[in-house]
């Protein structure tokens, strides 16, 4: 028994745990998410969910969409860096927030991080700072800031630490009246978010695609050299990410009006699809029908050729999983 990952020969009590093409952060569907068999060891399989699957799952654009329908992750994540929000009108603009549970299906709460805002004379507005951002007092100065009062985000038990660190960067606010605690804004606010898409939510993504190709095609298929790129990718970080993932390409539904007609409701759900395309083998994931990524899973199969096309979707609404056929 060969890991189609590590390319390890293992006996069978090395593939006792599920390998799920769609990870359940992104959700549980009914009969299941897609499940490999004995060809995932568990060492990758683990690797799989410690390394890649938490940061897709808790720091990324799709981490966002998941709370907009209601999977919330066991804990959240601490540090992340993936995704930066911010306030863009009204009162509290520039502050940070992140994401958080909401209080109806659909929408996405939000918390206010610790952070330290001071107004900026050339901008004429407040820039906000988490505490491990904050510049030396001398470097907002420069860059004009005025550093007798701060608008902080911080709570009862927090804000000594934050005073504490401020301090430390060359700006005394010690009294009461140097501080704006603002009340967080109640209703909506429009966000702007900057996210990141480095290698791990790359890999992450791409390990979708490739389990997918697995599960449509078979393990035996995808332990053929023409994949050890893509494979390497995945499990070794190797390789250059350009080559195997794009980002934004064109939605699945373009690509595949059928499904459209077939299914007018297709708009709250993932999908997944693969096919040829010549000699090369491409996989497009489209996580929540928002954005839509691209894996070249391999560009030369020297193989008999056969028919792979194939596309499931995963309904969100009804939590069930359809397979789709394709034109
Ligand atoms: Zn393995």
């Amino acid at each position: 028994m060969k890991c189609f990952y590590c390319l390890q020969d293992k006996p069978p009590n090395k593939y006792k745990k599920r390998e799920h093409v769609i990870p359940q952060c992104l959700g549980r569907f009914s009969p299941d998410n897609l499940i490999l068999y004995n060809c995932v060891c568990d060492e990758c399989n683990q690797f799989f969910g410690d390394k890649l699957e938490i940061f897709l799952g808790r720091d990324s654009y799709e981490s966002i969409e998941r709370k907009k329908h209601g999977i919330e992750p066991k804990k959240p994540l601490k540090n992340k860096r993936r995704v930066k929000s911010k306030i863009i009108d009204g009162e509290w603009k520039g502050a940070i927030v992140e994401e958080a549970k909401a209080d109806k299906p659909g929408e996405i709460g939000i918390s206010y991080p610790i952070q330290a805002g001071f107004y900026n004379k050339f901008m004429n507005e407040y820039i906000y700072y988490e505490p491990k951002d904050i510049p030396s007092a001398e470097q907002l100065e420069k860059e004009g800031y005025d550093l007798k009062t701060a608008k902080m985000f911080a709570d009862e038990s927090e804000l000594p630490q934050l005073i504490e660190i401020l301090k430390n960067k060359g700006i005394n606010i010690s009294t009461k009246n140097d501080l704006i605690q603002p009340n967080p804004p109640v209703g909506s606010v429009l966000v702007e978010s900057e996210v990141i898409i480095d290698r791990t939510i790359a890999r992450a993504l791409s390990k979708i695609a490739f389990n997918y190709l697995a599960y449509v095609a078979g393990s035996k298929i995808v332990l053929r050299d023409e994949f050890n790129g893509i494979r390497q990718f995945i499990r070794f970080d190797e390789g250059d990410l350009k080559k195997y993932f794009s980002v934004n390409v064109s939605p699945i539904l373009h690509d595949n009006q059928k499904i459209q007609k077939f299914n007018t409701q297709i708009t709250q759900g993932h999908l997944i699809n693969v096919e040829w395309h010549k000699d090369a083998i491409v996989s497009k994931v489209s996580p929540f029908n928002s954005y839509t990524y691209a894996v070249l899973l391999c560009s030369n199969y020297n193989g008999i050729w056969y028919p792979i096309k194939s596309g499931h979707y995963f309904d969100l609404t009804t939590r069930e999983v359809s397979k789709q056929i394709l034109v």
